[in-house]
């Protein structure tokens, strides 16, 4: 028999999918549309384990829903954009964004990422995705980047988006605005000083704990807690401050932690998000004390020029030289940093474009409600992110290679001139504004510096794969989208951000349904990470077990959730492939023109009732995206029903023109195929090709998904029955090692239960080789001893030179003479040759019996309620 070579084989079917152009989406197709906003992956070149995996699953819904006869949009997509992009440009050349110029900077950031896109688009291929690459995008381009303009221009118009200074998370490295959903956090080791704040106009002092001395030259408040008995004659005076000698006032705040250091704080602009929550109540002036490249300004008069963490030092330094630090303690602190270069990051009050996010928080939770959560339980992770924000949300970057704000802005007023809708894709730093001057003051108009956040360009993918303002018809029928399908760690940015999005410019959901899958870990469950040199790459498995064994894996990993990589899941994924593969080898010698529907006989509606549960149950975990229990049932079935029982049992028919049987063996196997074809595509698609002619589809990915037949619960009663007796024949066949096609001269079933098995005597019989077969409701089967075997481990200590002769005399007696004497009294006497009576008990001899039935000796296997006695050829 030829053998499937699993490689070679997708090999062939990628290239043969490709030429038919089977994915391909029809905008204009009367089908209903199922739409995928596909993660455009990042432009970064390897495949790790997790997108392996992550996308497998994605296209698993794509073919299945293919199968299911809608017209599926499955974008092939990548994210070029952005500050990791810009970090390894930098890395790899050696710049900075002020050492080339701004276009030559862009340039290089593009070539870099188009650099990996052939080889990545590639990698989807070896894997077995159906992306489609007609509706292909790439969030670098004009074509995309001007949805996301436009979409910026409407929420302008709304009133949606503003800007303001207001104070932002800042990296000092990155040298630019991030949001919150871009700040990461660690754990560290500060100091915390006490230090000696003077009271004004009196020869008292009070002390302030704080980590950040350096900052002292922003405090613009001191706060105590209102019940705070310690203080109580405080609020109200005034305090100098440390080296600056600002006169501050102290004032009582129920926010205070009056445990935490000496229990006063000092309020600076900014510190932190509390310190900006009472910046804002007590509606301080906004101070910089921290520039944009995270060193000290005028306000920090010597330390001024000062990079933060050496202007703490400094200041450190002369406080405790001064004595005006009187103590210092170690403290674990939850410092902030920036996602992508780890450095710490700063509060900010610089000009930014806001998105407003704090007075839709409502509207957001209600769109989340009318999108279908799998698993439901993802949603939460939402809720509580939109529960917890307190700032509306900054989009602008003070980066290069992202899209362009498409606004030109009065430097003397801040008067704001928003490109038109038909003229982006725009870059402002590029084309001149459509005024010389300022329209208010005459002042001049410069093209916006600062780019979007790259979710600006991610979350409007449903609005760019939907045709808005490109098709209003298609727009109208495509939006919103089917399926949104994303990892969980993205569900406070790409989640969020587009609902809250979509719902601004359409008042809509952008998708039915959420998809939400895991991480991919190391075998033993710990994240996989270059530094930790446990990385698994998918390539060497795609190359030595082939795509659908990874994808496997992949079936095995249910949504939500973690998984640690486990090799053998790949292992078994070939294995079943083999074993589909050649059972289709062996039907495809039975069936060999479309078979017609007919009457069944009952075994086969015994398999047909069990299939077209698994087909129900399949279609239902299709549906509701759990790949991992769709898997699980149809391999079940096809491995442990379908192939190693119901093929077995029909062997004996496929000879003859027996048209049951060939009906059934095609609807079964067929629908197995198809049930598996979009976990399993290349296996699926070789083995259907004997019966594609039949079935009527040039592809199984293209085929159509597979009918019901009837549920029979008497008959599969009666077939499971039917399989268990087999089974226990041929386990029993296995204990005595016979062949399984040793023969038998008869089989009889005997219980009160056993005419179930009327009709089924020929599936059994020819099954397990038995010459006759009978079902009787009872039978009477006599015991006989037909040897007896002396035991020679307790005969020779016992009886020493002697036992030769005991053994001897024993092995010749009558069998059922010695059953009957010992059933009878235990023991019995024997006489040896010197005369001497020595008595033989129990424990000595062993009576062989064996089971007779009409004179012919026979075995038995008790099944349920059944006896099977068997009797050998
Ligand atoms: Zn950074
Ligand atoms: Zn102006």
């Amino acid at each position: 028999m030829a053998q499937y070579e699993a490689v070679e084989n997708e090999r062939k079917w990628q290239k043969q999918w490709k030429e038919w152009e089977l994915y391909k989406f029809d905008p204009d197709s009367d089908a209903p549309p199922y739409s995928i906003d596909n993660p455009p992956r990042y432009a970064s070149g390897a495949l790790h384990l997790g997108h392996a995996t992550g996308y497998s699953l994605i296209d698993f819904a794509a073919r299945y829903h293919r199968q299911r006869g809608f017209n599926v949009m499955f974008p092939l997509c990548f994210d070029v954009n952005g500050t990791p992009v810009e970090v390894r440009v930098e890395k790899k050349f050696g710049i900075n964004k002020y050492s080339v110029p701004r276009q030559e900077y862009i340039k290089m950031c593009e070539e870099y990422a188009d650099s990996f896109i052939d080889s990545m688009t590639k990698q989807f291929e070896i894997l077995g995705e159906s992306m489609d690459p007609t509706v292909y995008y790439q969030t670098d381009a004009p074509y995309y980047r001007r949805i996301t303009q436009i979409s910026f221009i409407k929420m302008l118009e709304k009133g949606l988006a503003y800007k303001g200074e207001y104070p932002v998370n800042w990296c000092p490295r990155c040298i630019t605005a991030l949001a919150d959903a871009e700040v990461e956090y660690d754990q560290n080791i500060t100091k915390l000083n006490y230090v000696k704040f003077p009271v004004a106009d009196a020869d008292d002092h009070i002390i302030i704990a704080t980590t950040r001395p350096e900052l002292i030259c922003t405090c613009q408040t001191i706060a105590v807690h209102p019940d705070d008995a310690r203080y109580k004659e405080l609020v109200g005076k005034d305090i100098l401050t440390p080296v600056f000698g600002k006169r501050v006032k102290v004032i009582s705040d129920e926010k205070v932690d009056p445990d935490f250091g000496s229990g006063i704080v000092m309020i600076c602009t900014i510190g932190d998000k509390t310190d900006l929550e009472w910046v804002m109540k007590y509606k301080l002036p906004l101070e910089k004390g921290i520039d944009e490249e995270g060193r000290m300004t005028a306000i920090a008069g010597p330390y001024e020029g000062m990079p933060v963490k050496d202007a703490r030092a400094k200041i450190i330094e002369d406080l405790l030289s001064a004595g005006t630090i009187i103590k210092q303690e170690e403290q674990q602190q939850n410092r902030s940093i920036c996602w992508r270069c780890h450095t710490p990051i700063e509060f900010l009050q610089v000009k930014q474009w806001f998105i407003k996010i704090m007075d839709f928080k409502k509207e957001v939770l209600e769109k989340a409600d009318q999108i279908q959560w799998f698993p439901e339980f993802m949603k939460v992770r939402l809720q509580d992110w939109v529960n917890s924000l307190q700032w509306d949300w900054v989009v602008s970057r003070q980066r290069y290679f992202a899209t362009p704000i498409p606004v030109w802005e009065c430097e003397k007023c801040g008067y704001v001139l928003p490109a038109k809708e038909e003229d982006c894709y725009i870059d402002p730093t590029v084309t001149a504004p459509y005024q010389d001057a300022c329209p208010m003051c005459g002042g001049e108009l410069k093209g916006c510096q600062d780019v979007f956040d790259t979710w600006m360009d991610s979350s409007v993918s449903p609005l760019y794969n939907t045709f808005w303002k490109r098709d209003d018809e298609k727009f109208k029928r495509l939006y919103p989208m089917s399926l949104r399908p994303q990892s969980h760690d993205i569900i406070r940015t790409w989640a969020f951000y587009t609902i809250l999005r979509e719902h601004l410019l359409t008042g809509e959901k952008p998708w039915e349904h959420i998809m939400i899958h895991g991480f991919i870990m190391a075998p033993d469950g710990t994240p996989m990470h270059t530094s930790l040199g446990n990385v698994i790459d998918p390539m060497p498995l795609l190359e030595n077990y082939g795509a659908d064994a990874l994808r496997y894996y992949a079936c095995t990993c249910s949504l939500g959730e973690d998984h640690a990589f486990r090799e053998r899941d790949v292992v078994h994924g070939k294995k079943l492939c083999t074993k589909m593969w050649n059972l289709g080898k062996l039907i495809e010698m039975t069936v060999t023109e479309r078979p017609e529907r007919v009457q069944l006989k009952p075994i086969d509606r015994w398999i047909m009732s069990r299939y077209t549960k698994v087909l129900e149950a399949v279609t239902a975990h299709y549906e509701s995206y759990n790949f991992d229990k769709a898997m699980r049932e149809v391999e079940n079935f096809a491995w442990k029903e379908f192939a190693d029982h119901y093929v077995e049992m029909t062997k004996h028919r496929t000879r003859g023109n027996d048209k049951s049987v060939r009906y059934t063996l095609y609807t079964v196997y067929l629908g197995i195929l198809k049930m598996m074809a979009p976990m399993l595509p290349h296996v699926t698609e070789d083995a259907y090709q004997a019966f594609a002619g039949m079935d009527g589809a040039k592809s199984i990915h293209i085929s159509k998904w597979p009918e019901p037949e009837r549920i029979d619960e008497d008959a599969e009663m009666r077939g499971e029955l039917t399989k268990e007796i087999i089974a226990s024949i041929r386990t029993w066949k296995a204990e005595k090692k016979y062949p399984l096609n040793k023969e038998l001269a008869r089989v009889e079933v005997v219980g009160k239960g056993s005419d179930l098995l009327k009709g089924y005597e020929d599936d059994i019989s020819q099954t397990v080789r038995a010459e006759k077969l009978d079902l009787l409701k009872e039978a009477h089967l006599d015991r006989c001893a037909n040897m007896v075997r002396p035991v020679h481990a307790k005969i020779g200590p016992l009886f020493k030179n002697q036992a030769r002769e005991v053994v001897a005399q024993i092995s010749t007696m009558d069998p059922e003479e010695v059953l009957s004497m010992l059933t009878s009294k235990g023991s019995f006497e024997i006489q040896l040759n010197d005369g001497r009576d020595v008595l033989i008990t129990n424990e000595l001899v062993e009576v062989l019996c064996e089971l007779r039935y009409q004179g012919k000796a026979v075995e038995t296997i008790q099944v349920g309620d059944l006896l099977v006695v068997i009797e050998v050829k």
